[in-house]
């Protein structure tokens, strides 16, 4: 399957494993992924985070119930809520969830703006776990007649070394714990290359037992994200 399709067969591989309640998927784009993970009943509250507001609402009604919701529903409702807003931003609608998704978002940043990403993302809204994804650069010389970054909206693409860099800043700043992986892999490559998407799974670090969690006060703070769709069923 094409890269893309692998990303998101490995965040529904996660969540089959892992079983998280409350996901929200940043740089969620045309809901792609949001449209998939629907259909996994443990999840209760589903959410999806982009820049730009026409491309959510491109295909955003697709996420509304089809029959068979109704026919085999879950143990519960199932939210889903989509916001327009920046990764830079704290609002308070998305602490407190068991996943965070950042499918190829973090390369489309400005380096200024991957640092505020960190402290909102690990700092703010402090998930259970992250799935953080971004070409590996290393990768680019097997790929054929690529010049320069894989996409021109990309502002840089960072090696293996850089990636993990910065990744263990983050553990160690926030009290994470990550393990590096990947999709996309040429047979018989050289292992040193590593993956063409570099993946980090972050999982909150409880080894020195459970931090008190903050506890959402949405009605006191502002809420910088705009709804642009909300649906219970
Ligand atoms: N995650 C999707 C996927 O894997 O197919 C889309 C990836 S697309 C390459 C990057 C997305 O990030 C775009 O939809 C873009 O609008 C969004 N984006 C860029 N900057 C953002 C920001 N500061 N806050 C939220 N979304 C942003």
């Amino acid at each position: 399957p094409p890269l893309y399709i692998q990303r998101y067969e490995f965040v529904i591989d996660f969540v089959k494993k892992n079983k998280p309640k409350k996901v929200v998927d940043l740089g969620c784009n045309d809901c792609t992924l949001l449209r998939k993970l629907k259909f996994h009943k443990e999840i209760e509250l589903l959410a999806g985070l982009d820049i730009d507001c026409a491309v959510i609402r491109a295909k955003m009604y697709e996420l509304a119930p089809i029959p068979t919701d109704y026919l085999q529903p879950g143990d519960h409702p199932l939210t889903i809520k989509l916001y327009q807003g920046s990764v830079t931003e704290r609002d308070p609608r998305t602490k407190g969830f068991d996943l965070v998704t950042s499918i190829e978002l973090i390369e489309h940043l400005q380096l200024e703006d991957v640092d505020r990403f960190t402290e909102v993302v690990f700092g703010y809204m402090a998930p259970v776990a992250a799935i953080i994804s971004t070409p590996n650069a290393d990768f680019n010389p097997l790929l054929p007649g690529l010049t320069g970054f894989r996409h021109y909206d990309h502002k840089f693409e960072w090696t293996k070394v850089e990636f993990q860099t910065w990744a263990l800043k983050v553990c160690k700043e926030f009290g994470y714990v990550v393990a590096f992986t990947g999709v996309g892999q040429i047979p018989a490559q050289e292992e040193s290359i590593g993956f063409c998407s570099q993946i980090g799974v972050f999982q909150i670090d409880r080894s020195g037992g459970d931090a008190p969690r903050l506890q959402n006060n949405v009605a006191e703070e502002h809420l910088p994200y705009r709804v642009l769709y909300n649906v219970v069923y």
